[in-house]
């Protein structure tokens, strides 16, 4: 169907404007002190807000959220703050998870911004500014759309979540900022001049996917099928596992179709990052490590999926409906950095690489997630070679294309087994099953850090910083 296709791109550009995702789980991981440079956040621990200062305070345009070309309202401020406050409030319902909000007002006054509606890009910038600083969490409704189109972004940009600032020492988020693209919501659906529309549940499930990022959630893949297969409506099953943070909107909204607005996978990461009392009582925990074909040396940026095993029983596959994903490697960094090119013209020093993620090189292939009690299989996958720059998944961006063919763990694990041999792992609640380990089969040779080569130079030449960069400015 052809409206499904236009709606596939929608989110691809609308996400975390930073170039240090970092994982299917985390968005980003503190790492070590290295030369010269101190420590970023603490080594191999995600970025969060601080449990301890909850609620995380916000602060929100008093504009309309949407209007007409003309300038006619056409969601005026209260509701527009109603339904922020309903987003948010998905998040805060998470009866594992321990986030809250609270409304402190109006947007503070910032430079060229005094009050009232925000309506430029000088105000954005300057209100941003002061975001960047710590001063205010930014909720900004951009309600004719003419900030996104003003900052150089293309119309099909829903929304999007600016990470402001961090703390480097304790390693926890200290000021985020949300835009809203009303144009998507102004009643006016027109090809010349370009102005999509979406119906309320999908925009605001695009925007309740910002706010995960806002959290520090990175995206997840499960269910790749449903966007390459292009079919729309998605069907049920799928669309029930599929999570919101899935980098593009690729299905009807999940609420649309009677589903909660966030999929097990969303559930399960947002209580890991922010756990409470209630969580190891709901929870188990699976581990592992993923390696070449010697057994010996991890993987990195392969997605790993669990799913509950079909209980045949019912009219529901529960293997696609109940599934939760992590990427190997989500704590360690993505650019672990070399010297060799760092005197070159044009290629910035990347001697000691990303600031961010762990150099422990037991986490190289490691990988974790929390998952509801039950009986699962765990899988291997490439994280799609689509999902890059704002749409990435996991530490590594662009993703590899996984050195081996997808399988299944098993409990006798060789670099020869057969592929869909799958073994059951069983969690209750509080377990750790740790040790699954899948080792791929028939893989390329290893590209470790022994090895030079050619393959080292292109990463940090090719790292699309600079793009992504401009976008936020
Ligand atoms: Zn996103």
């Amino acid at each position: 169907m052809r409206s499904s296709r236009v709606l596939l791109c929608l989110l691809a550009v609308c996400c975390w404007f930073s170039s240090r995702a970092q994982a299917g789980g985390p968005i980003l991981v503190g790492g070590p002190a290295l030369g010269n440079r101190p420590a970023y956040g603490v080594d191999g621990r995600p970025f969060t807000w601080d449990p301890s200062k909850m609620p995380i305070s916000y602060r929100v345009d008093p504009g309309p959220m949407a209007v007409t070309p003309q300038g006619g309202t056409v969601v005026d401020h209260a509701a527009g703050l109603r339904r922020i406050q309903s987003m948010l409030g998905v998040w805060t319902a998470v009866p594992t998870a321990q986030i809250s909000f609270t409304n402190a007002g109006n947007l503070l006054p910032a430079g060229t911004y005094s009050s009232g509606d925000l309506k430029t890009v000088q105000q954005f910038n300057d209100v941003m500014g002061s975001c960047q600083s710590g001063k205010q969490n930014p909720v900004i409704f951009d309600a004719d759309g003419k900030i996104v189109s003003g900052l150089g972004l293309s119309p099909d940009v829903i929304g999007f979540n600016s990470s402001c600032a961090v703390d480097t020492t304790t390693g926890y988020i200290t000021a985020s900022a949300i835009v809203l693209n009303g144009q998507f919501q102004d009643g006016v659906s027109t090809a010349s001049p370009l102005n999509y529309e979406l119906d309320a549940a999908q925009f605001d499930e695009a925007i309740t996917h910002e706010i995960g990022h806002f959290l520090g959630l990175d995206h997840s893949q499960i269910n790749l099928d449903l966007l390459l297969a292009g079919v729309y409506p998605c069907e049920d099953d799928g669309l029930a596992g599929l999570p919101l943070m899935f980098p593009i909107a690729a299905c009807q909204a999940r609420a649309d179709a009677g589903f909660p607005v966030l999929a097990p996978d969303d559930a399960a990461w947002i209580s890991s990052l922010y756990p409470n009392a209630s969580t190891v009582n709901s929870y188990g925990t699976i581990s592992g490590v993923i390696y070449f074909s010697d057994g010996l040396t991890p993987v990195q940026g392969v997605n790993v999926i669990a799913r509950l095993v079909d209980d045949p029983n019912t009219q529901e596959n529960e293997s696609r409906r109940v599934a939760v994903s992590a990427v190997s490697g989500y704590l360690f960094t993505g650019n672990p950095g070399q010297s060799v090119s760092a005197g070159i013209p044009q290629a910035p020093d990347n001697t000691n690489g990303s600031t961010a993620g762990s150099r422990n090189p037991q986490l190289i292939g490691y990988y974790e997630m929390q998952v509801p009690p039950g009986t699962y299989t765990v899988e291997v996958e490439s994280v799609y070679d689509q999902f890059t720059a704002g749409s990435s998944v996991g530490p590594l961006d662009p993703p590899i294309s996984m050195p081996g063919p997808p399988e299944f763990w098993n409990q006798n694990e060789s670099a020869f087994d057969f592929l869909l041999q799958r073994d059951p792992v069983t969690v209750h609640a509080g377990d750790h099953v740790t040790g699954v380990d899948i080792i791929l089969n028939q893989t390329i040779h290893r590209f470790d850090q022994y090895e030079d080569s050619g393959a080292l130079f292109d990463s940090p030449l090719a790292l699309p910083e600079s793009t992504v960069k401009d976008m936020s400015a």
